[in-house]
């Protein structure tokens, strides 16, 4: 393999960076892709952040980074607790379907060098937790989190009346430890119910925050975007399964496919190397301990 090195210098971002990050609940929780109801698309999530948000968060891993190299050329394997939140008769996944997601991630994620390892699975049967695991996140993750910010707790259960799937960011990590994690709809898993995002990639594109991405329309056509180099402007998400689109004027086409974007799963095919770069960058900074 190519040994890749990533000198990450103080940017333009850093040099207009007027304040401290302020990792408030907004910065701390994305809740992303949007869930189908009725055929009708749901206005999207709570998660983009603010223009303000976004630079000082990139200015933040920039600073951590300062006069560090960031390695490329060894793979991250992420340990995971998977957590099972199911109620009597609903969301009681399989050993099979929790290991064909894993799968899906680890082939999402290996043009980023990154792999994942399951090494607990757990069951809950709560009908309330089930039913409402953003209301009842706290409680949720008190009770259930392993590990330290290098583990990804992952957890199922019934998220998608309005979103498919929500994540913390990992500048939020050192405040807000115990709300860590990555909680999708157990019908977002492959072969699962959920019409259009039944390929596992929900949680691909929510780990993706998780690791540190934002969605390549973050911030419309206005710089930083989403601070990756390669993921071109787009003036905002990408709607079912379009080939091509062009919204903004910088270079370069709509990344229509980019597990970041909004696409239908099987309309998703990857990562950016810039993206896998950001992601390398972001983990020295906040989770390799
Ligand atoms: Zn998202």
């Amino acid at each position: 393999m190519r040994r890749r090195v990533l000198f990450v210098m103080l940017g333009a971002v850093a040099a207009i960076i007027g304040s401290p990050p302020a990792l408030g609940r907004t910065t701390a929780e994305a809740a992303c892709r949007p869930a189908q109801r009725g055929g009708h698309r749901t206005p999207r999530d709570r998660e983009n952040f603010t223009h303000g948000q976004v630079v000082a968060m990139l200015a933040d891993l920039r600073r951590r980074l300062a006069g560090q190299r960031v390695r490329l050329d060894g793979p991250i394997v992420v340990p995971v607790r998977f957590h099972v939140i199911a109620s009597a008769d609903r969301g009681r996944l399989t050993p099979a379907e929790v290991n064909a997601q894993i799968a899906t991630l680890n082939r999402a994620y290996s043009t980023a060098t990154l792999s994942f390892r399951l090494v607990s699975t757990d069951l809950t049967t709560d009908s309330d937790w089930f039913e409402h695991p953003q209301l009842y996140d706290r409680a949720i993750k008190s009770q259930l989190s392993r590990g330290g910010p290098g583990t990804l707790n992952l957890y199922t259960a019934a998220v998608g009346t309005d979103v498919l799937g929500f994540s913390t960011f990992p500048q939020a990590y050192r405040a807000s430890p115990g709300i860590d994690g990555v909680v999708i709809d157990y019908r977002t898993l492959p072969g699962g119910e959920t019409p259009h995002f039944n390929r596992g990639d929900t949680a691909v594109h929510e780990i993706g925050h998780w690791l540190g991405l934002f969605h390549p329309f973050q911030n419309g056509c206005q710089a930083p975007g989403d601070g990756v180099d390669d993921t071109p402007y787009e003036a905002g998400p990408t709607q079912g399964c379009p080939s091509f689109k062009d919204t903004c004027p910088q270079p370069g086409t709509d990344p229509v496919h980019n597990f970041m974007d909004y696409a239908y799963d099987d309309c998703m095919t990857g990562f950016t190397a810039g993206q896998g770069e950001l992601i390398h960058a972001v983990w020295l900074a906040y989770r390799a301990k």
